[in-house]
């Protein structure tokens, strides 16, 4: 059975929540449909003419890519221009594209995580806090015959976490009153009788990325034709989320010996180095894509070099003289994505028949000569 568009999307947001994002990126389904069952997912770091080609050939009918084919507010619609065309190619061939940035690069496993585990750092801190994940108090009263049920029932859907604790919740018992009205059907006592029932207040806790799936489970887990619940927010802040890496090389290297990891690592022809090549490096910052405007948080994180793409002229020299080292692997090395994602999506649908593949295209623009 092949999964639906939803359904293949919802599960991918599992891995990089829209709310992830930073403010006025461009994310989520940019163009067709994903009301459709999905044959096969192309996973793509650019959706160029050539990619198109490749989804057509491949019988890919949805592309997830990281860089937005829809940038602002369309003026017009031509279709001989080259993106008017790459729209029509993909709606003709009703090819959907969905796209995942910066929620993709803040994502616990996303790029940049991807990144660093490729240059095998540990210790891992952000170079910069993006999203501070909001916590919520869940309270529910149930029957103390159905306290176990619904308390599972609420830990299977991801709530009671607490740092690295889980199945975090308080129980009390007390007394619980009802009349349950003409015409319900209530699961204990009957219509137009007042009832007296010893009942457990639960409360747990839950993040707003399983809120709605842990009080649907609670629900259907709850025995009564009403449940009373309450949903309290807290000041107590769950994780952050970030920007970029910082971490400890295994064995310290020169950036010389860093340079040729990075090559390697990163399936890169060619990089460019700012710093002394015999330098020691301990600490790596590394940020997929545009990574100049991060010079300062990586000198802030301790970093001895910091890995990105995209590095101009003045943040060399400012990196020189703040006495950091930069490495520029090119804004294409977050084509990493291609087989993370992948891999990641590939094993969440495993039950189904969609299948998930990295696109080959390489979408490198620049020559090395
Ligand atoms: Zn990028």
């Amino acid at each position: 059975m092949f999964a639906k568009g939803q359904t293949v999307i919802q599960l991918f947001e599992q891995l990089a929540p829209k709310h992830y994002a930073m403010p006025d990126d461009k994310i989520g389904l940019q163009l067709g449909s994903l009301q459709k069952e999905i044959h096969k997912v192309l996973v793509a770091l650019d959706v160029t003419d050539e990619v198109v080609d490749e989804a057509i050939r491949i019988g890919a009918n949805l592309i997830i890519a990281h860089h937005a084919i829809i940038f602002r507010p369309l003026a017009h619609l031509q279709t001989d221009t080259p993106a008017g065309r790459l729209y029509t190619k993909l709606i003709k061939h009703d090819i959907a594209v969905y796209i995942a940035h910066t929620n993709l690069d803040v994502a616990d496993g996303g790029i940049n995580d991807m990144m660093a585990e490729a240059l095998g750092l540990t210790n891992l801190t952000h170079l910069e806090d993006v999203h501070t994940e909001k916590l919520q108090k869940l309270v529910v009263f149930v029957p103390e015959t159905h306290h176990q049920q619904v308390l599972d029932a609420l830990f299977a859907a991801g709530a009671g976490w607490i740092g690295q604790y889980s199945h975090c919740s308080f129980n009390i018992p007390g007394t619980g009153t009802f009349l349950p009205q003409e015409g319900t059907h209530p699961f204990i006592g009957e219509a137009g009788k007042l009832e007296r029932v010893q009942e457990v207040r639960v409360e747990t806790i839950v993040t707003a990325s399983v809120q709605r799936k842990a009080v649907q489970a609670m629900l259907k887990a709850h025995p009564y034709e009403e449940v009373a619940y309450d949903l309290y927010p807290m000041d107590l802040k769950g994780r952050v989320f970030g920007l970029g890496r910082a971490g400890q090389l295994p064995a310290a290297m020169s950036l010389r010996e860093l340079t040729e990891l990075a090559k390697q690592a990163f399936d890169v022809p060619a990089v460019r180095v700012v710093g002394d090549l015999d330098r020691p490096i301990r600490k790596v910052a590394v940020l997929g894509g545009s990574g100049s405007r991060y010079m300062r948080h990586a000198l802030f994180a301790g970093a001895d070099v910091l890995v990105t793409g995209d590095i101009d002229y003045h943040t060399a020299h400012d990196a020189l003289a703040a006495g950091i080292a930069l490495l520029d692997v090119g804004h294409n090395v977050e084509k990493i994505m291609k087989r993370g994602v992948a891999d990641y999506l590939a094993a969440q649908l495993a039950k189904a028949d969609t299948q998930v593949v990295p696109s080959e295209i390489n979408t490198e623009p620049f020559q090395f000569v």
